[in-house]
């Protein structure tokens, strides 16, 4: 069975992340979508939260699962016996530190875990997770970025009853 990983902060997921875990879901007989516990980013919403706003998003792809994992991402997929990552690439800022995570994940697992890129659909090229943020607190538009139930959530989290 041909499995990958993944993995992000998505918090939350927008239509970029859907694009990537829509056409990921199609190469792969099983994807495995993970919420990563950052310690080094301050998120907006909880893992818990997270994992549940993509349960929701994906509950009509049979073939992708939502987990969450902290520590090392070499570690977690050694545990699930997973060989492959999957990453987005928007601009050639993500390139730079996208490879340099690539080969260190490949070179740190002895070349057990490959990472695979998927290159962003055009229409999604400038959506961020924190530039979707940044626009809703502010009240502005979300309404092409995120499902409609994500911005709801982000307007609570800012306060805002909705837009
Ligand atoms: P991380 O903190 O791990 O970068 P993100 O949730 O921001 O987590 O992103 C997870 C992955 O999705 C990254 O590989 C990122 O480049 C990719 N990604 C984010 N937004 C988009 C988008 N609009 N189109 C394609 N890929 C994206």
């Amino acid at each position: 069975m041909k499995t990958a990983i993944y993995p992000g902060s998505f918090d939350p997921v927008t239509y970029g992340h859907l694009d990537v875990i829509k056409r990921a879901a199609a190469m792969f007989d099983e994807l495995t979508v993970s919420v990563l516990d950052n310690v080094n980013k301050i998120a907006l919403f909880s893992v818990t939260e997270r994992v549940n706003i993509l349960k929701e998003v994906t509950k009509e792809m049979p073939n992708v699962k939502v987990d969450s994992f902290s520590g090392l991402l070499i570690d977690y997929a050694g545990e699930k016996d997973v060989h492959i990552a999957i990453r987005g690439l928007r601009a050639v800022t993500d390139f730079e530190y996208e490879l340099q995570i690539a080969q260190t994940n490949r070179t740190l697992s002895k070349g057990s875990l490959d990472t695979v890129f998927l290159t962003t659909s055009l229409e999604y090229a400038y959506l961020s997770s924190s530039s979707v943020k940044e626009i809703a607190r502010f009240h502005g538009d979300v309404s092409q970025c995120v499902p409609d139930f994500v911005a709801e959530m982000i307007y609570e989290k800012y306060g805002h009853k909705h837009r």
